[in-house]
């Protein structure tokens, strides 16, 4: 008689409403999860990344051991090593699995015999994206958010956008408030003991190396915490989303952004739930539309584009390196020397703090940084992949392949995102107690960005030359009087920043 199937529960699909999970019962099934050692000890992983992923994963078999599932939770030294025992232990059965969220996870599976479900833990399957990306010259995200907007009826009025606009992104940049406000309240969640053994466990095993702060509850490792982050976010924070989603400040960390990332990307939240949940308040509330608009956008928009890229272009995508750019991460970045750029220095100290930084944090401070200083891309996506505590491989590597390092080549984003210290200086209040100065490109006191911006511009002048949007960039780089002054600056930067002395 052939066994009840395995279904395979892996670490980013703790949902028991979507995926392989779905209208299964206690008596059709016996569920796998596999805490896999060689992962967590392959890198240095932020330490409260790894303690998500591994007490999710707990918190979720005993959910389910409490609905009368057998679960067969195990500690292996490899998820091919924890697959062999389980077969071993419970007569060779047939293995399910909802499909996993990276190449590197695909193929390995597939070569363990284990068959595929669709995963439904996105709006849009990759069949959809290809189909809308196959109808396209250039696959712009405005386009299909458009797309998604009308397709899934989300702030429609008929044929219509709400508001007679599909976008409110020119409301939503403006840099820090002056006027003292408080920011809306954010809940952390006691550890149990559950949270208190993954601790221990990776504080008795020799051969993890983590990185950060020790966790004290920001990310939910349950779906009921993240529901309750879901709903504190729509009270508090939706209402006054968006106007400042851009800013940078030293003395708060979270602004108005939902923090939500982690918990959609480990399954615990469905988009689908976190979409209905703004709009209704949006209607039922009368929020404001640049709020409401720009929160969904980032959902049913960005999150779900950047996932179907990953897919549509293939696991060669990663390996992209248009720039040819080889220099080592930073050790400001990584932690592992002090930084006087004081932009640099507190948004290492928040990741360091919480793994997580916001979406122009990590654009426009940690990403400008790697692609001024021409960081190796992979080196990049490795560390950031790492560090974050929604650091999916779904989500970085479109993220810093494409857009922070432009190293497709502009593939996806049609110029690069580097900057001087302009930028940083008019959306957050880091440049007035720097020792540098974000005007000056040369000297000791110029800017380091400042500098590397314009170096950066020489450097690669041929390869933009044919870039439309970069014309006027590259005119105001070739007008400098003193470039050759900046570049040597830059160089001295780069030096200083390689070697952490800077
Ligand atoms: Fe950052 Fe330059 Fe501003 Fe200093 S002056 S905070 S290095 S942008």
């Amino acid at each position: 008689m052939t066994p009840d199937p395995t279904v395979l529960v892996l670490g980013d699909q703790l949902s028991r409403d979507h995926g392989a999970l779905r209208d299964r019962s206690p008596s059709s099934c016996r569920v796998l999860l596999i805490e896999n050692r060689s992962m967590l000890t392959s890198r240095r992983w932020h330490r409260q990344r790894a303690h998500l992923i591994v007490s999710a994963m707990r918190h979720f078999a005993d959910e389910l051991r409490d609905a009368g599932f057998a679960v067969d939770y195990r500690r292996s030294e490899s998820f091919a090593a924890g697959l062999a025992d389980h077969r071993r232990d419970h007569g060779d059965p047939p293995l399910v699995a909802a499909r996993p969220s990276s190449h590197a996870a695909v193929a390995r599976l597939e070569r363990l015999g284990v068959e595929f479900l669709p995963d439904e833990l996105f709006l849009t399957t990759t069949e959809e994206f290809e189909a809308w990306a196959a109808e396209r010259t250039s696959l712009r995200m405005e386009d299909f958010y458009r797309w998604q907007r009308r397709r899934l009826d989300i702030l429609m009025d008929g044929a219509d956008p709400v508001g007679g606009r599909w976008n409110f992104d020119a409301d939503n940049r403006e840099g820090p408030p002056r006027d003292g406000r408080s920011w809306p309240p954010l809940t952390a969640f006691e550890l149990d003991t559950i949270d208190e053994q993954v601790l221990a466990d990776f504080d008795d095993d020799p051969d993890h190396e983590f990185w950060g702060a020790e966790p004290v509850g920001w990310w939910p490792v349950t779906r009921q915490q993240a529901r309750e982050r879901l709903d504190e976010f729509v009270e508090h924070a939706l209402p006054v989303f968006g106007t400042h989603e851009d800013a940078m400040m030293r003395d708060e960390w979270r602004l108005a952004h939902s923090v939500l990332s982690s918990s959609l990307n480990l399954g615990l939240l469905h988009p689908s739930e976190v979409v209905e949940a703004a709009e209704n308040a949006y209607h039922s509330r009368g929020l404001a539309l640049n709020a409401v608009e720009g929160f969904i956008r980032q959902v049913i928009g960005w999150r779900e584009y950047i996932r179907g890229i990953y897919w549509l272009w293939g696991s060669d995508y990663a390996d992209s390196n248009a720039l040819d750019a080889h220099a080592p991460l930073p050790p400001a970045l990584s932690g592992d020397a002090t930084t006087e750029m004081a932009c640099v220095a507190h948004t290492i100290e928040t990741l360091h703090d919480k793994a997580y930084v916001h979406h122009i944090e990590r654009l426009m401070v940690l990403g400008n940084l790697a692609l001024t200083t021409g960081t190796d891309p992979q080196a990049m996506t490795r560390w950031m992949r790492a560090t974050f505590i929604d650091g999916a491989d779904w989500v970085m590597t479109p993220n810093v392949i494409g857009m922070a390092l432009h190293a497709d080549g502009g593939r996806m984003a049609t110029k690069p995102y580097a900057s001087g210290g302009a930028y940083i200086n008019r959306m957050s209040d880091h440049c007035k107690p720097c020792r540098f100065d974000p005007k000056k490109r040369t000297g000791p006191t110029a800017c380091p960005f400042t500098s590397l911006y314009w170096d950066f511009l020489a450097r690669n002048a041929d390869q933009f030359s044919g870039n439309h949007r970069m014309g006027q960039q590259l005119a105001g780089m070739r007008r400098l009087a003193d470039l050759d002054e900046t570049r040597a600056r830059a160089r001295d930067v780069s030096v200083a920043l390689t070697k952490g002395e800077l």
